[in-house]
């Protein structure tokens, strides 16, 4: 074969300009056309499948020089083919995926350019193959030959682990019902994400396709108290937890009482599944002030500082760590900036301050430095320098972190470790038989594309279980 020339640089994906998207909350990435996308897969050098690093470097392990080679050839129905052996998800991972730190962090073109971009051409087979009806045709030669099974089994939660889980189980033939506490299924991808990384409509069509295979979806059903993991398993032979880890963690500082400070996860969820930004078509309005300093500095912090920019404020980013500690994706980092919102390194807040109504009117930061030392995690360790300063700001969201809820647990006996995540053996089983669990629940925070893994993985597991007890 000849050798071909290495192209170092990346084709880009044309986004919409600044001045427009920061007025509203659609798309800021349009993704590749077909001949960009072509363009771009050309530079792939097609590693062999067993030793490709990017393959590696995906969680779910798919085959991505033998899609990307598909692409090439302009076979999209094969592309999305080998693509959802391992991810059914595509347009959503395409979107959202940490891709630095997993495939394209792995990629060889990116040691001596830029990575190939593995992401964006994922994003574009699940787009196209939509946009042209060739997913459906995939889907229902997927399904069409399925067994009919008489067991029953129970998701409880409805975001990626979850809604993966129920969807692996139904396409072998198992009457699948998902409960979930709130009014919307789609977890952190219908409450979190906003419209402009995630648009809605594409959770939509996975939502509709998981029906379409028999999937009951029970709203509203907070498992724990609704009804108990023990009455669960008396109705179903197996049981898969997915409740995430949304429970917000907060600062235990002066002043943490004081009105219109909130977590990412209340102010985000007003936005996206309250659709506050579409008020007042939808009379559920988000209070927000003109100044809001939010705290934090992952992919929540990100979402909720460019949300809070589109509602019209004045926002800044503080951290009490330095840049490269930041844990968002590049991307959400770069279009923040391109936005317009501000950052401030190494601050850390000690103290919020109120007027005489209680409102939030500033925050207190201690000024931290950074030392050579790292932490177990490989950031560098920080300290105080003694030094204050105080930040003007009428709303303050926070988002250092979440942690899973507990309501399950305090009706039942299911083993937990110290943070709330439930312990599970290889296979994803807890301390209770024929109970599984998977994703942000027995992870704490992670990633969406870790949390299908699970739901996948906890899928075929339940499905080894009901067999085995079947033939004993
Ligand atoms: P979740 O998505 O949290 O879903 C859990 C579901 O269970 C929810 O619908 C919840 O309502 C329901 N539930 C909880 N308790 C109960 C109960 N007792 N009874 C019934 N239902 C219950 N990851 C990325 O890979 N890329 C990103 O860009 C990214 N951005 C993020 C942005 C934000 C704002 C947040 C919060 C997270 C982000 N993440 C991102 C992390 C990612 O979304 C999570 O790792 C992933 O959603 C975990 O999936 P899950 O199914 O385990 O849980
Ligand atoms: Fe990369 Fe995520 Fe797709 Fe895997 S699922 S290839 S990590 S974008
Ligand atoms: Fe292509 Fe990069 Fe994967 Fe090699 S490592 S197969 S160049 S995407």
């Amino acid at each position: 074969m000849p050798r071909r020339k290495l192209i170092k640089e990346r084709v880009p994906t044309p986004e919409r300009p600044v001045e427009e998207r920061v007025k509203d909350f659609g798309e800021v990435n349009l993704g590749y056309t077909f001949e960009l996308a072509q363009k771009e897969a050309e530079r792939c050098i097609q590693c062999p499948a067993d030793y490709a690093p990017c393959i590696k470097g995906c969680p779910v392990h798919i085959n991505i020089p033998a899609f990307i080679a598909k692409i090439r050839e302009g076979d999209m129905k094969g592309a999305l083919r080998v693509i959802w052996n391992d991810n059914v998800l595509p347009a959503i991972t395409g979107r959202v995926c940490p891709q630095e730190d997993q495939c394209e962090g792995a990629c060889v073109v990116g040691k001596v350019g830029d990575a190939v971009d593995i992401g964006k051409l994922e994003r574009f087979v699940a787009d196209y193959t939509r946009e042209k009806g060739i997913d459906e045709e995939l889907f229902q030669e997927m399904v069409s030959n399925r067994p009919e099974r008489k067991e029953k089994i129970a998701v409880v939660g409805a975001g990626p682990a979850g809604l993966t889980c129920a969807g692996e189980l139904a396409k072998m033939g198992y009457k699948v019902t998902i409960f979930e506490a709130l009014h919307k299924p789609g977890g952190v991808l219908m409450y979190g994400i906003p419209q402009f990384r995630l648009p809605k409509e594409i959770l939509e069509r996975e939502l509709d396709r998981l029906k379409r295979l028999g999937v009951e979806l029970r709203t509203d059903h907070v498992v724990g108290k609704t009804i108990t993991i023990k009455e669960l398993l008396q109705e179903y032979d197996a049981v898969f937890i997915g409740t995430g880890a949304g429970t917000p963690k907060l600062l235990n500082i002066p002043g943490i009482l004081s009105m219109r400070i909130y977590s990412a996860n209340e102010f985000l969820t007003r936005i996206n599944l309250m659709k506050a930004y579409k008020f007042p078509e939808y009379d559920t309005p988000v209070a927000v002030g003109d100044k809001i300093v939010v705290i934090g500095a992952g992919n929540t912090a990100m979402d909720a500082a460019r949300s809070a920019l589109r509602l019209g404020a004045e926002v800044t980013i503080a951290y009490r760590r330095g840049r490269e500690d930041m844990t968002a994706r590049i991307e959400e980092i770069g279009h923040a900036e391109e936005e317009g919102v501000k950052f401030e390194f190494f601050l850390n807040p000690i103290e919020f301050i109120s007027d005489e109504e209680g409102k939030v009117k500033a925050v207190k930061f201690m000024k931290m430095r950074p030392l050579e030392e790292r932490d177990s995690r490989g950031k560098r360790k920080i300290e105080p320098t003694g030094e204050t300063v105080t930040l003007e700001a009428d709303t303050v969201i926070i988002a250092i972190g979440l942690e899973p809820n507990r309501i399950i647990t305090e009706d039942c006996d299911l083993e937990t470790n110290p943070d709330g995540t439930f312990v599970v053996d290889e296979n994803l089983m807890t301390s209770t038989p024929g109970v599984f669990a998977g994703g942000d629940a027995i992870r704490g925070e992670a990633t969406v594309i870790l949390a299908m893994g699970d739901g996948k993985k906890a899928a075929k597991s339940i499905h080894e279980y009901i067999q085995s007890k079947k033939a004993s």
